[in-house]
């Protein structure tokens, strides 16, 4: 059994995302960078499945600049085996990415690709899903529970209002939600046994795709600030502000 596991490199969950002053983006410069927390959680989960003697190898992949390369030591760290990067200039979208995990996935044969249901830089919640479409593969996505057997599984999914049981074929992708499971910590023995671990490199030429953005980001802004609360003497007067100020009622 080989899983293959998506890393993206984005901004860090504790950094406040900032619009740049020209609202071309968001402004990346000096900001700390660190693995997606979804993309954890499913390196958490192959470690476990390999733990549990159900997975042979864990193959780690990020795309993105060379600086993708520290988050794929902290996959290598965390237990993965080895590791591609696909190395980009070009801002990589999630139909771009997508197919670059499918020309991957043709080249390593995996039986499960696990990623994280989100990216928390772009938030777009689609990679898995175009992944899953591209390769005609049957797709488990906000995973909480995941069940592996030789050549089906289980995929307990996070739904509005409760949980639902899909069982799948293998091969299969499986999107990872955030009660799958509590990442370890990574230990420094284990750091510096990661920076041993094969690390291959390519190009999206190598892979023969074209990553030419189909998405023109036209603005980001901050969203509109809070306005101050007021006091109100009574209910009546709630009421009245609910019903001619608001005209929520
Ligand atoms: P998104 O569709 O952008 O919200 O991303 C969903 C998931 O796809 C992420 O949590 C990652 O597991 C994977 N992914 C997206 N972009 C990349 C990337 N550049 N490198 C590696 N994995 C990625």
């Amino acid at each position: 059994m080989k899983i293959m596991v998506a890393v993206k490199r984005a901004i860090d969950y504790n950094v406040r995302a900032r619009p740049k002053a020209d609202g071309s983006g968001v402004e990346l410069a000096n900001v700390k960078m660190s693995m997606n927390p979804f993309d954890e959680i499913a390196v958490e989960e192959a470690v476990r499945l390999q733990e549990a003697g159900k997975a042979d190898e864990i193959i780690a992949v990020s795309m993105g600049t060379a600086a993708c390369q520290e988050t794929l030591r902290t996959a290598l760290a965390m237990g993965a085996d080895r590791a591609i990067l696909v190395e980009s200039g070009v801002e990589l979208q999630p139909l771009a990415v997508a197919k670059l995990f499918k020309a991957l996935v043709e080249r390593e044969q995996p039986d499960l690709v696990l990623l994280g249901k989100q990216a928390i830089d772009d938030d777009s919640n689609q990679t898995g899903q175009m992944l899953a479409a591209l390769l005609g593969w049957g797709q488990g996505t906000f995973a909480c529970k995941i069940d592996l057997g030789a050549d089906d599984l289980t995929v307990t999914r996070e739904v509005d209002g409760g949980n639902q049981t899909v069982a799948l074929k293998l091969p299969a992708v499986v999107t990872v939600d955030l009660r799958l499971n509590e990442p370890r910590y990574v230990k420094l023995p284990n750091i510096m046994k990661a920076k041993k671990k094969p690390l291959d490199s390519f190009k999206p030429e190598d892979l023969g795709v074209d990553v030419t953005p189909r998405l023109k980001l036209l603005k980001a802004s901050e969203p509109p600030g809070r306005q101050a609360g007021v006091k109100v003497a009574d209910v009546a007067e709630l009421l009245d502000k609910l019903r001619n100020e608001a005209k929520v009622i």
